[in-house]
């Protein structure tokens, strides 16, 4: 499953923030002054979090993430605390979060025990239903379309901005000219549109940024450079004539895969992203794609594990006979697929778990990621033999995967 791993854990645990081809590093914090008194704190290269100092205390916006060794970062809190020191203030007040990726907002806890901390009110409902997160983290004050806090002399508008999530939220400093608008914007790159959050909504969302704010104003994003109206607008448009090429393949029957194989945004791939790679022009193109395709049809992967939930062994093939039936009510994703099977073999269902892979092999004969699952499930369950042939299989269509290679290796000394 090598090549759907930094999706599918980013998806579950970042939501579609991307980090994991980051290198492990120590958490350092780079601090740039946006004004007299605020602050954009790199965190890691990667993260921006805004510090507003002042004789009521410290303002932040988005907090960071915890140390995970999984993406190679160590604990960050502490950092950033040592940066609030260095600039003379670290009596933090209040925490506010764009929106609840882990990576903006999983410092809450340890960063904001004194803390008012601040977010949609579906952002909240998200992370009380996340088990990774702590809980003493979680934000105590939600608004559902605006709130304005008066601190430090400052007019701070908080107004609801869905898009990249269902809950993302825009931050205006009004004497300071700065809005922070989260990961509704990757700057230079191709966008991020997490599973609750829609391609329309997120055009939508920056068009009214560019109408409500001008030449002025500085946006800082959750992530690198700050930037200006004009280079909003034309973010907008290349998400706009991206959406328009997607809906376009679409609508003449063109799967995700197809679209992929056929490089529909050939055209666009200076947006190709350099601080997250993954965010390239087929991770755009699927993300695109998910958003429009979710709201016309279900997820036949979706439906299969509702189906498989209740089924014995025995019964596993109806369950997958009864889907296919009915295929042309869902859309359909390997990626998804190959997730269900993985969550099926790592619940015990061992039988279901191999039908699915075998159903996903069939469904994109193609992939060799659907081969190699297969292979794995077959190897974790002692059928070598089977896991042998369908290494093989995966293999030959890319005999560059060095943990098929590695597998493979394995059986064969172990036969
Ligand atoms: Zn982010």
């Amino acid at each position: 499953m090598k090549k759907w791993m930094s999706f599918c854990l980013c998806m579950l645990f970042f939501s579609s923030c991307a980090f994991l081809n980051a290198q492990a590093k120590e958490a350092k914090v780079e601090s740039f002054r946006l004004s007299e008194n605020m602050y954009r704190f790199v965190l890691n290269d990667i993260v921006n979090i805004v510090a507003f100092s002042g004789p009521d205390g410290v303002l932040l916006v988005d907090d960071g993430f915890d140390g995970n060794p999984a993406f190679g970062f160590v604990h960050s809190p502490a950092a950033v605390k040592a940066e609030l020191k260095k600039i003379g203030n670290d009596r933090i007040r209040y925490i506010i979060n764009t929106h609840t990726d882990l990576d903006h907002a999983y410092g809450n806890s340890e960063l904001g025990p004194d803390a008012t901390i601040i977010a949609h009110q579906l952002g909240r409902e998200r992370l009380a239903g996340l088990s990774q997160f702590p809980q003493a983290g979680l934000p105590n004050l939600t608004f559902r379309d605006s709130l304005q806090l008066y601190f430090n002399g400052e007019e701070i508008d908080l107004f609801y901005l869905p898009g990249h999530t269902n809950h993302d939220i825009a931050v205006h400093f009004k004497k300071a000219k700065i809005v922070c608008v989260g990961d509704l914007i990757i700057p230079d790159s191709f966008g991020s549109i997490s599973p609750t959050g829609n391609a329309r909504s997120l055009i939508k969302a920056i068009d009214l940024l560019c109408q409500r704010f001008g030449a002025d104003v500085v946006f800082i994003a959750g992530h690198d450079r700050p930037l200006r109206r004009k280079e909003l607008l034309i973010y907008k448009d290349m998400v706009e004539k991206t959406l328009a090429i997607v809906v376009k393949a679409s609508k003449q029957n063109q799967n995700l895969e197809t679209m992929q194989k056929n490089d529909i945004l050939k055209d666009w791939k200076s947006w190709n992203g350099v601080l997250f790679k993954e965010l390239d022009a087929n991770g755009w193109i699927e993300m695109l794609y998910m958003s429009t395709i979710k709201a016309l049809k279900p997820s036949a992967a979706k439906r299969l594990g509702e189906l498989l939930a209740d089924a014995d062994d025995a019964a596993v093939q109806s369950a997958i006979r009864r889907l296919l039936a009915g295929r042309s009510a869902y859309y359909f994703l390997e990626r998804e697929f190959n997730l269900l099977g993985y969550n099926l073999l790592n619940e015990g269902k061992s039988v279901a778990a191999i039908e699915v892979f075998k159903i996903t092999v069939e469904l994109y004969p193609g992939s060799w990621n659907a081969y190699d699952s297969l292979a794995e499930a077959y190897a974790k369950t002692g059928s070598k033999e089977l896991a042998i042939a369908n290494y093989e299989k995966s293999l030959q269509q890319n005999p560059d995967s060095q943990s098929g290679k590695d597998a493979l290796r394995q059986l064969r000394e172990n036969k």
